[in-house]
């Protein structure tokens, strides 16, 4: 399948772990000149030295950036345009979610996660704007979770962001598909990544190994597929929705859930 996106300039927010460099690694294996962040300079470095035994150093550029900082994202944007001469496509994918109930969350902690996930998108968003407009075969993808259709009480406050986050998604679609800007999101359920990685180290029994602890909440979850989804899947969605391949498609949000969506 040609994807379309060879030598179009994709910019992945959150591309040094997990489902953002999965992303990365199959954007540049489809020959596009891609723009990377995150925040910890160890963890981009590593990212970077991993690519970089693959893939061309002019291909990618990294970048230490808080999405949540507009002076930051600033200049990401005018790097990555002078570097790579524009911008076709933004990936917003940086972030985290946060595990506590109502009783457990604090006002602090509310205002702290709306922040997260409404500005991980506004912030980007309105730095590329200018170079999307500009671009032919334009899209933004965002990265989104089943949560916003199927919220978990663990969970409340992510929940509540991320449906706000798939109506913003909505609107925004319906306001740049006259710039010819298409606009997508993908529905996650459980995925390995760093997130999992950090709460294994937390939460399994003394002994259990990461695949076993895995395998437990699984079945817990009663995930249908019967796994936790492999990073590359929603990399896979992601660059699906990124490309022209899906011209036609705007305002949508697909789900990679391993059948977990119980709504028709
Ligand atoms: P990872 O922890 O593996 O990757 C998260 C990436 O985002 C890292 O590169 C991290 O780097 C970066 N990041 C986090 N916050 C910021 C920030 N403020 N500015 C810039 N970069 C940031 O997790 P995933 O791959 O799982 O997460 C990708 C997205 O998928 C996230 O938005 C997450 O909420 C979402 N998601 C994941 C699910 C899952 O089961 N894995 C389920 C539902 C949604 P650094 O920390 O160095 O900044």
């Amino acid at each position: 399948m040609d994807t379309g996106l060879k030598d179009a300039v994709v910019v992945v927010t959150g591309g040094t772990s997990g489902i953002g460099l999965k992303t990365v690694r199959m954007l540049l294996t489809e020959g596009a000149k891609v723009s990377l962040c995150g925040r910890s300079e160890d963890r981009l470095n590593e990212a970077q030295e991993q690519l970089a035994v693959d893939f061309p150093d002019e291909q990618f550029a990294g970048f230490q950036c808080d999405v949540l900082d507009a002076n930051a994202v600033g200049k990401m944007a005018d790097a990555t345009i002078n570097q790579f001469g524009g911008v076709n496509v933004l990936i917003n994918n940086a972030g985290q979610g946060r595990v506590s109930t109502f009783a457990e969350t604090t006002d602090e902690a509310w205002l702290e996660e709306l922040h997260l996930k409404f500005f991980s998108i506004i912030r980007p968003t309105r730095a590329f704007l200018p170079a999307l407009e500009r671009a032919d075969n334009a899209a933004i993808v965002c990265v989104n979770s089943l949560l916003a259709l199927q919220p978990e009480p663990h969970m409340v406050a992510t929940s509540a962001a991320r449906a706000g986050v798939l109506n913003l998604t909505r609107s925004l679609a319906a306001e740049f598909a006259p710039k010819g800007i298409r606009v997508n999101s993908i529905l996650l359920g459980t995925v390995n990544s760093g997130q999992w990685q950090a709460r294994y180290k937390r939460r399994a029994k003394p002994g259990e190994s990461f695949e076993d602890w895995l395998a437990r909440l699984a079945d817990e979850k009663g995930i249908p597929l019967g796994r936790f989804g492999r990073p590359d899947e929603p990399a896979r969605a992601i660059t699906l929705l990124a490309s022209p391949f899906c011209s036609y498609t705007t305002g949508t949000a697909l789900d990679v859930s391993g059948g977990m969506a119980r709504h028709i």
